[in-house]
């Protein structure tokens, strides 16, 4: 690991100035980043540590909706009854993302900038244009099980490792930031994240020096919210594929209620997943193949077909296509139950 110098600020406003230094950065549980920086994939000069900053309370706000500071614990906001209740696809996320030693350390802002986790990103030998633009993309041709299937492009394949954020996704979540003028401003989540394109080594839409300090949740939708993981093992793994689901039904006269869907209607329904690109993935074209249409596997298999058809294989993960479906099928069908029972 490189030399580094370090300090410890209180308050946003200060971090936000030390950060404008030369070389800095911000650093929190260090889950992710002190790996990066013991192989100097990540070669800070100075390391702002913003851990204690008092961003670590979840609000009520009075629109109905939940703010969550941005330094609070994962394993927090799993826990938080109004999380649980109101976001419980939120909750699945976390608890999906990390064994409970890795929750009580990561925070918020944190979880939605950690680093991919593709391999060759990590090998310093191999060519990586995210790790060093330019070098070229080994995992193109090479060992790409767990790599993307959309919106990927000839300079990077890479997914984006976070369950959390898939889920903020779905729950249409925006983000806070302080940039290094003191001005604040919020960005969608949707539109936090970039795809590669010639540059995958930039990830956000984040400003030098920028920094999180909340994520805002809108009132929570109507209807059953679901989060669905599929990988290799069942801890200390990232998704292969996973689904963040909210959808609403309408019911059908004459259903029979309690057992299945049957005569409902899907009312309203958003989608979103990880482990398949660079970024979080709603995808509006299931969603739209969703409403009002009869909640049954034969509209959940067209909308799975609707999500994938721009898809693409690397060879090694052309799996995850048909997992994909497959997973939000299954997800659906769970998620209309629920709305239905709800
Ligand atoms: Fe690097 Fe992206 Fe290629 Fe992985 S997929 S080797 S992160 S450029």
């Amino acid at each position: 690991m490189r030399p580094f110098t370090y300090e410890r600020v209180t308050d946003a406003r200060a971090a936000v100035a030390a950060a404008s230094r030369p070389g800095a950065k911000f650093i929190s549980g260090g889950t992710n980043l002190l790996d990066l920086m013991k192989l100097e994939i990540e070669r800070p000069a100075h390391l702002v540590d913003i851990s204690r900053l008092p961003l670590g309370t979840i609000e009520e706000l009075p629109d109905g909706g939940v703010r969550i500071g941005a330094q609070t614990a994962n394993s927090d906001v799993a826990a938080d009854a109004r999380v649980r209740t109101a976001y419980p696809v939120l909750s699945e996320a976390l608890v999906a993302g990390a064994p409970g030693q890795l929750r009580n350390m990561a925070s918020v802002g944190g979880n939605l900038l950690q680093r991919t986790r593709c391999p060759y990103f990590y090998y310093t030998d191999s060519g990586c244009n995210k790790r060093d633009p330019g070098s070229g993309c080994d995992a193109i041709g090479g060992f790409n099980r767990t790599h993307a299937i959309l919106g990927a492009s000839d300079a990077c394949i890479a997914t984006h490792p976070s369950d959390m954020a898939v889920a903020m996704t779905a729950l249409e979540a925006r983000i806070e930031l302080l940039d290094a003028d003191g001005s604040v401003r919020t960005v969608a989540i949707g539109d936090f994240y970039r795809l590669p394109g010639d540059t995958p080594h930039i990830e956000t839409v984040l400003r030098p020096g920028e920094m999180i300090t909340g994520v805002v949740l809108p009132p929570p939708p109507p209807g059953g919210q679901l989060y669905r993981k599929i990988r290799d093992r069942a801890s200390y793994e990232f998704a292969l594929v996973s689904v963040a689901v909210v959808v609403s039904t309408d019911a059908g006269t004459g259903a029979d209620r309690g057992t299945a869907t049957d005569g409902d209607t899907v009312a309203d329904a958003r989608v979103a997943f990880g482990g398949v690109a660079h970024k979080p993935w709603r995808s509006l074209a299931a969603e739209d193949s969703l409403r009002e249409r009869p909640a049954t596997m034969a509209t959940y298999r067209a909308a799975a077909e609707a999500a994938m058809r721009d898809a693409v294989g690397q060879g090694g993960n052309d799996f995850k296509i048909e997992l994909a479906r497959r997973t939000l099928c299954r997800t659906l069908d769970e998620a209309a139950r629920a709305s239905r029972a709800g």
